[in-house]
Formats: structure tokens, C-alpha cells, sequence
């Protein structure tokens, strides 16, 4: 192992070649490290290699991220199994019980290296060239004999957006020779960093939940194959040397033995070459195995051995930076480190591949017997008022490659919402998950209303457990269930042709896209703030009229069809002005809707994923135009033509200047409406109109300080005033626009911030926290005792304006499906 990375090392070092396959370096024309290579260019030498040795390589591209730069993937094995890739393939899911059938436990180990998702952790993206080559080098004796029994599948690059966005600006800074210097330009990286995909999403928290365009392909072609081992490299800060498995505590209840003591395996193996090399590592710290949609979890959550890795270095590092210890850390090193542990994995898997694949088929057969499961079936109960929702949910599992049935009979298990138990006999439409199947393991941690945590120090949020995520009725049983039947919901197809007009109704966020659609097309659109019925139907608070008569848009029919058949949204025709249970269509009270102009700051001070949720949200998820400013042009802005303005969590500097914050004030009063979201909120609190007053602690639940604690118990200490994220019951006025639509909600609580109820008509309390809300999460028990009382979201009157303050994030990393809701009713609805 070390001669033979010595001589890959003296390749990379003096471009020796071995006949038609170039190094990286005689390729690059430079040593991997002394530069930063533009994404296209390690691509390029990906495809030198693939045209050389075809017979071992293979490409497969897997799309475009959004800003249309390939994502592709390479197989690299023996001739034979690159011969049977698509049997090796099947056969592994035939082993997971993906696929139906037996498979043959005598295939190849199956190691995905992922790189780059941060996209200025840029040593993974220049490390994999040298793995590349040192899978593939004629010389390389070892490699040919690790590849007999393991495939090893390379993405170079998962986030190739961020990673030019961080190599453009860096390459533009620096000069002939890096300067080491921390406080050198090329040392800090402006917003929104590299780290970032196009919309500033973290894409290492969106594994399970797909928001994005690139997470999605990933996950098509990562559950095509279901590897064994997953290894996902990155970078942490500079002054923290390495980090490999095995993973720091908590670990989810779900993952077995097998899984933790081969994370260890590997480790004492990568420990052994670092400690041959004399370079600092640590393991069983800091990151941790637990929240679903990381690139170690996700893996390891449908099977796999899911690793991360972190070399010190990030945005910061550059090609060289001094450490605090004096020391000089260079990409040069941080590549070769990285490439060292990637051959590392590859080669002690290749040691224990039968076991690898044996217990891979394991784990199959566990999840698919249940064994791993705690509940054994979910069943959401089906609410017709809830089924734009449902379907939302439905597009989810179907990305995850998790079935769903419908059943007869009725069950016992625990209610979500009541956290009681009790029986209910199964509805036609009620969706049935059971926990057996090939992603038992997934389903449990999405599901389960409460994951046990053996430490409470985490990582990330503790909360997700998808019926409150989106707010469905859900029961989960011991129970499994016999006679499951496929299970769907009609393709709405919808027949237009009405003479009067058409209704909508408002339940759900595709009611939201379908406004959002409607009015970017300038169709007119009304809205009912009073239920009503037509026929047998029901139509909510909020729900949408288009009268064909005086609408503005002259193809009516053509349009609402179109884009209420796109997002599978039903519209009824109306036969009538007279509207049973409800104002008449010619009442004041169906008032027409504006298409607001919607502008939001991005820059700077800003939260670069808070920004990210909201311009995600408005520009793929509603396609409804809203405007970027960057916030050092608040005094550019035509403040007259904005209705709306979002800010998203940062500092806003414009609120500490007189002159500006005045005029904003001025803006509202003249019927501007703001949008507040988390700690925006108390920023705003802190102005002289605001109604808000952060939430005062009772005398009883203030902590009382220990003077006798323990100075080893600070970190546990500290974290009795803490949540990372819980989920609570909002008790909501659902009479309210800001409501409208929404049955229960549940909020993710990230911090300690609560508000006092606003009294005497200075505004609505539209949602807030009661005692006993807490449904699931960790919550340090001093704060538990302070969260209660006091309220999320309110909404101010000021002049002709308004003020909706949201204190928790309703679009937190665009999974939490109810928030989408709750924001385009800020949006499009007077909510004074
Ligand atoms: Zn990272």
C-alpha cells in the first residue's frame, strides 16, 4: 500500500505516464493541488481515462444541475464486471428486495464515492483524479486485485454549481504564489460561498427529501444501484486535522451491528496509513448518525455502510493557509489525503467483500421482514380536505422508492395528533405504509413519532416524523397487515367549459401554485374569505373564483385547465352567482386578488439557505416572479412598486439607519405588507411601531444557576437551555387569512424564542405555543419549561399596512410541506 502510493504520489509529483493513460498531472499539465481544476477539466480527464481503458470504465450521466452542468457518475472495475454491469445492478436490488426475485450473493462489493457536495471543500473533486488513475494505472498491481471483487462507482462531483462558484471567484483572487496569510483576500470567500448549490441549499441536508433538482437525480441513480458502502467526502475548518468513522454518538436506534462495527473496521484500517504517515486524525467526535438526510445516514438508512470523511481545509484554505499552529495546510495535502483514504475504503473492502455483500443481503432481508422496523405498518387516514397534501406526501415516497398500499380491516396504533391510542377501521383511501419492505429502515426514521436519542448533543435538528412535517392524520400500529391492494389517487383530469366561472378550492399548497400560475398569466381571481358550498361541495375560507365574465384574460378555459391539470388541482364549474352557505359572487366580501410584486433582499448579512428557501420557493416551487435586491441598494429600490416585501433571517442594516428604517415604516403605513421570518422577527420587535415583545419568563420556570455544577459536565450543562429542533402543536385561528386552508399545524421550534400575546387590537395572534405542546424532539428541560404561552405567528396592523411576523421557519430546508402554505397565504392574502 505505501510504496504503491509513493509511486502514485512520484506520478502525480513528475507526470510519469504509463503508455496512453496520463496521470492527472501529465494530463493537467500541473501536480493535482497546485491548482484549482475547473469542474469541465476534471471532467475532461475523467473522459481521458474512460477513452483509454473502456474496457474497465464507464460513464453514466444522471442529468444537469440547474445551472446545466453534467452530473455523471463512472463505473471502474474489471473488465469483467464492467462487461455485467446491469446484471451486477439488478441482482444487487434482487439482495435489498428492491426487486423481486433471488438474488446471488457472489457479486462484486459495491464502494459510491461521492465528492464535492460542498462545493468549496475542493480537495474530494482534485483527490478523485488520483483515485481514478490509481484504479486504472496498468503498474498498479494492488488496484487490479481489489477490483476482481468490488465495483467502485465515482462521482466526481455532486455539486458542480458550488464548486465553479467557489473555484471562479478563487482562481480571480489569487496571485502567481498563494499568500498564507488567514486574513488574505483568497482567504475569505464572499456570499454566498461555494458551499451552495444554485438556490444556497446545504444539498448534505437534503438526501431524503429531494428539494432540489441535483439531490433528485442523485437519489434516482443511488437507489438504482443501493452500493454497500457509501463514502462522502469533505472538508471541515483548517485547524481540524482529519476526521473518519466510526461516527460520533447518536447513533439511530435502526442501525445495526454490522453496520457500526464495519465503520469500525475501516477506520482501524484508514488509522493504521495515517498513523504510517505520521498525519492527525480523530473519529468518534462531532459528527453524528442521526438526522435522515445526510450523505452518511441516507446510505446507511437503506443499507449501506455511509460514511463521511473531513479534511481540514473549506473556503478558507485556498491553495495553502497557515493553521494555528504554524503550520502551512495545502490542497496539495488535503488532496492526497483524501485520495489516500478513498483507496483505503476500497482496499479493505475488497478484504471482507463476501461478508460485505452477505450482510448487505442481510439487511435486505431484515427490512423486508420487518425485523428492523419498531412499527410495523403507517397508515395515513385520508381526508379529502387534506389531499392535495396527501399527494405531496405520495411524489416524496415515491422519490425514496418507498410502497404504499390500501387495506381493509381495522387496526389499532398510536394517533399523531392525540398521542393516545386507538382503533380505526381502514377507509378505501386511507394510505397504508408497511414498515417490511426494502426501505423498512428509511420508513422507521421518517416515521416514527419519536426517535430515541442515546446523546442528546447533536448535529442537527432531533424532530421529523413526516405526519406532522405535513400535518395528516396518521396512526402507527404494531400491527402488519394482510390483503395490501395497490394504492392511488385519480389523475385529475379536468373538464372546463363553464359559462360562468370556475372555483378552487383553498386546502393545500397546489391550490397555492395554481393562484401562483393564474395570476403570473393575468388571469383575475377572486378570493372568498367566507366557506361556501356548491352542490355537495364544500369550499373553504379562502377558496379561488374566476368568473369568465370581465376576467382580464381572455382564455379562461385553456389557461385553468392547463395549469390545474399540471398540478393535478380540481376546479368546479360554477352554475350560478348565488352561493349556498356563503356570500353571493357579487358580494364585497369576494374581494379580487392583486398579483402582488413580491422583493426580497439577497446579499451580504443575509442567511445565505433562508434566502435560498425563499427564492426556491417562489421561483420553482409557485414560478412567481419576486425580485433580488442586494441590501446595499435599499435607497435604489422603487419602494411604490413593491406590495411585498420578504426578509428572510439576517441582519438588515437598513433598519439601523434612521433615515432608511423611517421611509420603510412610511412604506408600510402606505400598504406595504412585510413578511418576517424567525429572528427578523425580534428585529422588528425591537422598532418603535412594532406590537412584538419577545415573551416574558414567569418567575416559577426562570432557571435557578447551580453554583455547585461540575466543570465536566459544561457541554450537557449548556444544553439545558437548548433545542436543536422539536417539533410543537400550534394552536392556530384558522378563521384568519394567515390560516386559511390549514387543519393542524406543527411547528419546527429551533430556538427559545416565544412572544407575548399582543393585546388591545395591536394585531392577531394567529399562532401560538399552549402548555403541553411539545409532540416530539429533544428539548433541554430548562427551556422545556419556558416554551408554552406565547406565540409564532401574528400578524400587525400599521397605517394602510401590515406586518406578518413568522417567528419559526414555515419554509425550513422547503420540506416542511405545511409552512408552504402558511407563507402564501402572507403572500397573496389580506391578512391585515
Ligand atoms: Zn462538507
Amino acid at each position: 500500500m505505501l510504496k504503491n502510493l509513493l509511486a502514485i504520489l512520484a506520478c502525480m509529483l513528475f507526470g510519469f505516464s504509463y503508455g496512453q493513460v496520463k496521470s492527472p498531472a501529465e494530463f493537467l499539465g500541473y501536480p493535482v493541488g497546485t491548482k484549482v481544476t475547473p469542474h469541465w477539466k476534471v471532467l475532461a480527464y475523467y473522459d481521458h481515462i474512460l477513452k483509454q481503458v473502456p474496457g474497465q470504465v464507464k460513464m453514466e450521466s444522471y442529468g444537469e444541475s440547474y445551472e446545466g452542468r453534467p452530473l455523471r457518475v463512472y463505473y471502474i472495475s474489471s473488465a469483467k464486471h464492467i462487461a455485467n454491469l446491469d446484471q451486477i445492478r439488478t441482482n444487487n436490488l434482487k439482495l435489498a428486495h428492491a426487486l423481486e426475485g433471488d438474488g446471488d450473493s457472489n457479486g462484486p462489493a459495491i464502494v459510491w464515492i461521492s465528492n464535492n457536495i460542498h462545493g468549496n471543500e475542493t480537495s474530494s473533486i482534485e483527490a478523485s483524479m488520483l483515485t481514478l488513475y490509481a484504479l486504472v494505472d496498468p503498474q498498479n498491481s494492488k488496484s487490479k486485485a481489489w477490483l476482481e471483487n468490488t465495483l467502485v462507482i465515482l462521482d466526481p462531483c455532486l455539486n458542480p454549481d458550488g464548486t465553479e462558484r467557489y473555484n471562479n471567484w478563487y482562481n480571480g483572487v489569487v496571485g502567481k504564489n498563494y499568500n498564507p496569510q488567514l486574513y488574505a483576500r483568497e482567504h475569505r470567500e464572499p456570499w454566498p460561498a461555494g458551499r451552495y448549490n444554485h438556490y444556497y441549499f446545504d444539498m448534505n441536508r437534503d438526501w431524503a427529501w429531494q428539494t432540489q433538482q441535483e439531490s433528485v437525480l442523485r437519489a434516482s441513480i443511488y437507489n438504482k444501484w443501493l452500493p454497500h458502502i457509501h463514502v462522502d467526502f469533505h472538508e471541515q475548518g483548517i485547524n481540524s486535522p482529519y476526521y473518519f468513522p466510526p461516527a460520533a454518538e447518536p447513533l439511530h436506534e435502526v442501525i445495526t451491528p454490522w453496520q457500526r462495527e464495519f465503520q469500525t473496521t475501516i477506520g482501524k484500517h484508514n488509522a493504521k496509513y495515517f498513523d504510517s504517515k505520521g498525519w492527525l486524525y480523530f473519529t468518534k467526535e462531532r459528527f453524528d448518525l442521526f438526522y435522515p438526510s445526510y450523505g452518511d445516514t441516507y446510505p446507511i438508512y437503506s443499507g449501506a455502510i455511509g460514511m463521511t470523511f473531513e479534511k481540514a481545509g473549506n473556503g478558507s484554505a485556498g491553495l495553502g493557509v497557515y493553521t494555528d499552529d504554524k503550520d502551512t495546510l495545502t490542497l496539495v495535502d488535503r488532496a492526497i489525503q483524501h485520495h489516500a483514504s478513498g483507496l483505503n475504503v476500497i482496499e479493505i473492502v475488497s478484504q471482507h467483500a463476501p461478508k460485505v455483500v452477505a450482510e448487505f443481503k442481510k439487511f435486505g432481508d431484515d427490512a423486508a421482514s420487518g425485523k428492523l422496523s419498531s412499527f410495523q405498518t403507517y397508515i395515513v387516514k385520508y381526508d379529502a380536505s387534506r389531499e392535495k397534501t396527501l399527494r405531496a406526501l405520495l411524489t416524496l415516497l415515491d422519490k425514496n422508492k418507498i410502497k404504499y398500499y390500501a387495506a381493509s380491516g381495522s387496526v389499532r396504533g398510536f394517533d399523531y395528533f392525540s398521542k393516545k391510542d386507538g382503533n380505526h377501521t381502514l377507509q378505501e383511501k386511507d394510505l397504508v405504509i408497511p414498515g417490511n419492505q426494502s426501505k423498512g429502515a428509511l420508513i422507521r426514521v421518517l416515521f416514527e413519532p419519536e426517535a430515541k436519542l442515546t446523546d442528546s448533543v447533536t448535529y442537527d435538528i432531533t424532530a421529523w416524523s413526516l405526519p406532522y412535517v405535513y400535518g395528516l392524520p396518521t396512526l402507527a400500529s404494531k400491527s402488519k397487515l394482510a390483503d395490501l391492494r395497490p394504492y392511488s389517487l385519480d389523475s385529475i383530469q379536468n373538464t372546463v367549459g363553464s359559462n360562468f366561472g370556475y372555483a378552487i378550492k383553498w386546502d393545500g399548497f397546489s391550490s397555492a401554485q395554481l393562484l401562483g400560475a393564474l395570476l403570473k398569466q393575468q388571469v383575475t381571481v377572486k378570493a372568498s374569505d367566507q366557506s361556501f358550498k356548491i352542490g355537495a361541495e364544500e369550499f373553504p375560507k379562502g377558496s379561488l373564483l374566476i368568473m369568465k365574465n370581465g376576467n382580464k384574460q381572455k382564455e379562461v378555459d385553456k389557461l385553468v385547465k392547463a395549469e390545474a391539470d399540471r398540478l393535478q388541482v380540481r376546479v368546479y364549474a360554477i352554475q350560478s352567482g348565488i352561493m349556498e352557505g356563503g356570500k353571493d359572487l357579487g358580494s364585497s366580501d369576494v374581494k379580487t386578488l392583486k398579483a402582488p410584486k413580491v422583493l426580497m433582499m439577497a446579499g451580504e448579512g443575509l442567511r445565505a439557505t433562508n434566502v435560498g428557501e425563499v427564492w426556491h420557493y417562489f421561483d420553482q416551487q409557485l414560478q412567481y416572479p419576486i425580485v433580488l435586491v442586494n441590501p446595499t441598494d435599499f435607497s435604489r429600490v422603487k419602494w411604490d412598486e413593491v406590495d411585498v416585501f420578504i426578509m428572510p433571517n439576517g441582519n438588515y442594516a437598513f433598519l439601523k439607519d434612521k433615515a432608511q428604517s423611517a421611509e420603510f415604516a412610511s412604506w408600510i403605513r402606505k400598504g406595504g405588507k412585510v413578511i418576517a421570518l424567525e429572528g427578523v422577527v425580534s428585529q422588528l420587535a425591537a422598532q418603535e411601531w412594532s406590537a412584538m415583545k419577545v415573551a416574558k419568563q414567569d418567575s416559577a420556570t426562570k432557571s435557578k444557576s447551580n453554583p455547585l455544577k461540575k466543570y465536566g459536565d459544561r457541554e450537557r450543562g449548556a444544553l439545558e437551555n437548548y433545542t436543536a429542533g422539536a417539533i410543537y402543536k400550534v394552536t392556530i385561528d384558522n378563521s384568519h387569512p394567515l390560516m386559511f386552508g390549514i387543519k393542524d399545524y406543527f411547528t419546527l421550534k429551533q430556538d427559545a424564542n416565544l412572544y407575548q400575546y399582543m393585546e388591545n387590537n395591536a394585531g392577531w395572534n394567529v399562532g401560538y405555543i399552549q402548555e403541553n405542546a411539545k409532540m416530539s424532539g429533544f428539548v433541554g428541560h430548562q427551556l422545556g419549561k419556558k416554551l408554552k404561552n406565547g406565540m409564532v405567528f401574528g400578524t400587525q396592523k400599521l397605517g394602510q399596512g401590515t406586518v406578518v411576523y413568522l417567528a419559526d421557519n414555515v419554509l425550513f430546508r422547503n420540506f416542511w410541506e405545511s409552512g408552504k402554505l402558511v407563507m402564501a397565504n402572507a403572500v397573496f392574502f389580506a391578512v391585515e
